[in-house]
């Protein structure tokens, strides 16, 4: 894979593809570390007098305008990162975009409108998506990917335009792939993988290819209840994927066979509802009550968890171990962070909540070896499949 660093960038208009779809609240930022995790690269490109525009998607607007999910405040924020005014272009790659490009100077920057305000980004049809790529790369003579969290997917600004512009892979997209293979080639172990998060079937997949190459799988989170269910226990009104149970039953049996150990809550924190201010209490993972439902692992299952994790020496996690969000059902979350920092281990944090919880709960990024910015491709890659928008910065 070609870096910037092959690419002669001076005075040329770069297109930047970047992951900036952060957590937004009335408009405002929750949490930026997926823009500041964009600036090296950007900073880079700048340093070396390229003409940086930059573009990127926020939430899912599915090919209509929606000012609520307008890039605006991001560029704001981008800019502050920065240290350097952002032009903010009004559309995607209409007359606003072209003449915010061709105003550019050598270092100056500009981001694009929300690309999922064009249907072509998405579109399944390639002749739709193609015509779009068409009107992004004529913006730009030369294309950097760098927005890892949106690699795993077909569209136009990831996998189009790199085959129209010459290309290269930015910082963060290097430094990611890097971290993925350290987690599939020549693995360090004991290989501890530590998955939650509210889904089941979103980790079906990566559970699937783990159960032949992870030594230990720890699993908590909403996704728990379904393996609870499948050992035969009462979840009460936890969440529950019954269509998976046979699937998950599958996994136990095989994890079993092949001698990968599954490391369970023994205990959960059971609450009378979803809300902060329920009434709750950790109850033994066999007994939950039939009218209480789950939101964290128990704080035996804290300590269960991060005893497993002390000895690995590479560990992967996806996923909270409950709704972080509510401060009385973060302690699972916050054991399992502090168990990936004690271990001394070669500790990777991927998904959009788990960097959040990371952050929200007062940890240092730094004590962890790998954040990453890509929940959803980093989960892919880990499956084993083929990410659209690394093959199309490899060709
Ligand atoms: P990531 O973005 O890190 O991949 P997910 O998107 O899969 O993680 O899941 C994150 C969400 O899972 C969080 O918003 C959290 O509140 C939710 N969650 C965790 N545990 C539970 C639970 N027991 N019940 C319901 N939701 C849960
Ligand atoms: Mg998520």
């Amino acid at each position: 894979m070609r870096t910037i660093d092959d690419l002669d960038v001076s005075g040329k208009r770069v297109l930047v593809r970047t992951d900036l779809n952060v957590p937004l609240q009335d408009g405002r930022i929750t949490d930026d570390g997926r823009i500041r995790a964009s600036v090296p690269t950007i900073k880079k490109l700048l340093d070396r007098g390229a003409r940086v525009i930059v573009c990127a998607h926020l939430g899912r607007p599915k090919g209509e305008v929606r000012p609520e999910l307008s890039l605006a405040p991001v560029a704001a924020r981008l800019g502050e990162l920065l240290g350097a005014d952002v032009a903010f272009a009004s559309d995607v790659a209409g007359d606003s975009a072209r003449a915010t490009a061709e105003g550019l100077a050598d270092g100056q920057v500009a981001l694009l409108e929300n690309l999922r305000f064009e249907a072509g980004e998405t579109s399944k049809d390639d002749a739709e998506r193609g015509a779009f790529a068409d009107r992004l790369a004529a913006l730009a003579e030369l294309y950097v990917g760098d927005g890892f969290g949106a690699v795993h997917r077909r569209h136009a600004s990831v996998y189009d335009v790199p085959r129209r512009l010459p290309h290269a892979a930015g910082d963060l997209i290097a430094a990611e792939v890097a971290v993925l293979r350290r987690l599939t080639e020549d693995v360090e172990r004991p290989y501890a993988v530590v998955l939650g998060g509210s889904k089941v079937s979103d980790k079906l997949g990566v559970i699937d290819n783990l159960l032949g190459k992870a030594d230990r799988i720890l699993v908590g989170g909403g996704m728990v209840f379904t393996f609870l269910k499948a050992q035969g226990h009462e979840v009460g009104k936890s969440l529950l994927e019954e269509d998976q149970l046979d699937t998950v039953r599958e996994y136990l049996r095989r994890a079993e066979d092949s001698g990968v150990e599954f490391v369970l809550p023994v205990d959960v924190v059971a609450a009378t509802a979803f809300a902060a201010d329920a009434d709750h209490e950790a109850v033994p993972a066999d007994a939950i009550p039939a009218d209480r439902l789950g939101l964290d692992i128990g704080p035996e299952s804290g300590e269960l968890f991060a005893s497993r994790l002390a000895d690995a020496r590479t560990v992967f996690w996806n996923g909270p171990m409950g709704v972080f969000e509510m401060k009385p059902y973060a302690q699972g979350t916050r054991a399992v962070a502090q168990g990936l920092i004690d271990s001394g281990a070669f500790t990777v944090v991927g998904g959009g909540d788990s960097a959040a919880a990371v952050r929200q709960l007062g940890f240092d990024e730094d004590a962890f070896s790998h954040i990453s910015t890509g929940g959803g491709a980093s989960l892919e890659y880990l499956e084993g499949k083929t990410l659209p928008g690394l093959q199309a910065l490899e060709d």
